[in-house]
């Protein structure tokens, strides 16, 4: 049986996150931290990659700049309601910045081991057993002991089932499409912006369909996806699939001609536990937003409150982890978590059309301020606090 004082279980943005965050806040802690990642990088991922500027924010504070990765910068993101809304631009730089996840989680894993940090891929961690003394993890490369375990295995990670078999799940659905750049006579000044629609949200799916600039391999493409939070499944609902086909139909795009791939999100909820003596979770694994199921900056910033509750956990040498709940809900990460849980009840329990239209198309000097307020702008203010206060 092998001994570390912290296993970091997932090797996504919140794993690696917090194993840079504790390099860079106590390094000498480095050799005593390992993280087990079922995967080799890089390592195929679901997801749209959109990175708003909150994650660049907390990857810059780590000493990182993701421009060093193949991207696509969006200039304007629109939040429609079909087919209109709200553009949103930032003066003099982009919107949203989008990276393939392999890409970017590959580069973040590479970036950690150059600093000392071990990372162990290829390794399935089976069973999570806290115990009085530590925690025991079964892998599919033996058993491992430590005093703390950071669960960062994502949406469907096993660390929450094995801790927290009992706690409630809240669940998103979510599809995606990968085509080329051209449909039959699109918009051509689509190629550069982001469109989330929320004309799904009347039928009772609460969420939206996006369409994004990326990039495969250098080749310009598109990505489009639906998100259903789940909030109206009490509703009949059309397939999942139904306003994805009619929203690319269209644009001059078939459904049928690509490949179309899903995996779910499990999103954050206030009244949900985040850790057990001994084991803390973080990223998806915690909760990530229901309001537009982002997840990359949120888990960049768990790394960040994680790391601040493992420092304090080793410097009063008591891993029951008792002030984690307080730390992550009071931090300015806790409150956009909570500002996305509440507004996303208010704007899809609100489905009716006239509300959405309402909502995306007259409202947008509210809606703008909002999210000014209580959706973005949280990492300047995470960074800026002592991670141990
Ligand atoms: C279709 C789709 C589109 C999305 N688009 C966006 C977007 O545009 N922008 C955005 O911000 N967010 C988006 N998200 C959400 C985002 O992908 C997640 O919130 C984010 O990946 C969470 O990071 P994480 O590190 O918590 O988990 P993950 O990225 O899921 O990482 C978990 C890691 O744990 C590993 N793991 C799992 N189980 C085990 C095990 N038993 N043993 C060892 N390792 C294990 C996995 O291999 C993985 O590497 C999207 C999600 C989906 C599904």
């Amino acid at each position: 049986m092998e001994e570390k004082d912290i296993l970091i279980l997932g090797g996504g943005p919140a794993g690696l996150s917090t194993a840079l965050y504790l390099h860079r806040l106590r390094p000498d802690l480095t050799p005593r931290i390992l993280l087990l990642e079922k995967e080799h990088y890089p390592r195929p991922k679901l997801c749209a990659g959109g990175l708003v500027a909150d994650a660049e924010i907390l990857l810059q504070s780590l000493g990182l700049d993701v421009s060093e990765i193949p991207h696509m910068d969006v200039k304007t993101a629109h939040f429609d309601y079909a087919g209109s809304g709200l553009a949103i631009s930032l003066p003099g730089t982009h919107a949203l910045r989008i990276i393939r996840r392999d890409e970017l989680d590959a580069w973040l894993a590479a970036k950690a081991q150059e600093r000392g940090l071990e990372i162990r891929t290829g390794i399935t961690v089976r069973d999570v057993k806290p115990d009085p003394a530590g925690v025991t993890v079964e892998t599919s490369a033996g058993t491992f002991r430590a005093r703390l375990v950071i669960g960062a295995d994502g949406s469907n990670g096993i660390t929450r089932r094995c801790v927290l078999p009992n706690a409630p799940i809240f669940t998103a659905r979510l599809l995606e499409v990968l085509t080329p750049l051209n449909g039959n006579g699109e918009r051509p000044e689509r190629k550069h912006d982001a469109y989330f629609d929320f004309f799904p949200v009347p039928d009772g799916i609460a969420g939206y369909v996006w369409d994004f600039p990326t990039q495969v391999q250098g080749q310009p493409m598109r990505c489009w996806g639906v998100y259903d939070s789940n909030l109206l499944s009490y509703v009949k609902r059309p397939p999942l699939q139904a306003p994805l086909r009619a929203e690319m139909a269209r644009l001059g795009y078939n459904l049928d001609d690509f490949e179309l791939k899903g995996h779910p999100i499990r999103w954050f909820d206030p009244f949900n536990p985040f850790s057990v003596p001994g084991v803390l979770l973080v990223g998806d694994a915690a909760g990530a937003d229901p309001l537009f199921g982002e997840g990359i900056s949120l888990a960049l910033g768990y790394g960040f409150v994680a790391a601040g509750e493992v420092l304090e956990a080793f410097r009063q040498d008591d891993f029951r982890l008792t002030g984690y709940r307080r730390r992550l809900l009071m931090s300015p990460l806790g409150g956009t978590l909570i500002a996305r849980w509440l507004i996303g009840y208010l704007v899809y329990t609100f489905r009716w059309e006239w509300f959405q239209f309402l909502l995306w198309r007259v409202l947008q000097p509210v809606v703008m301020l909002v999210a000014w307020l209580f959706v973005l702008n949280w990492g300047k203010r995470l960074v800026q606090r002592r991670p141990l206060s």
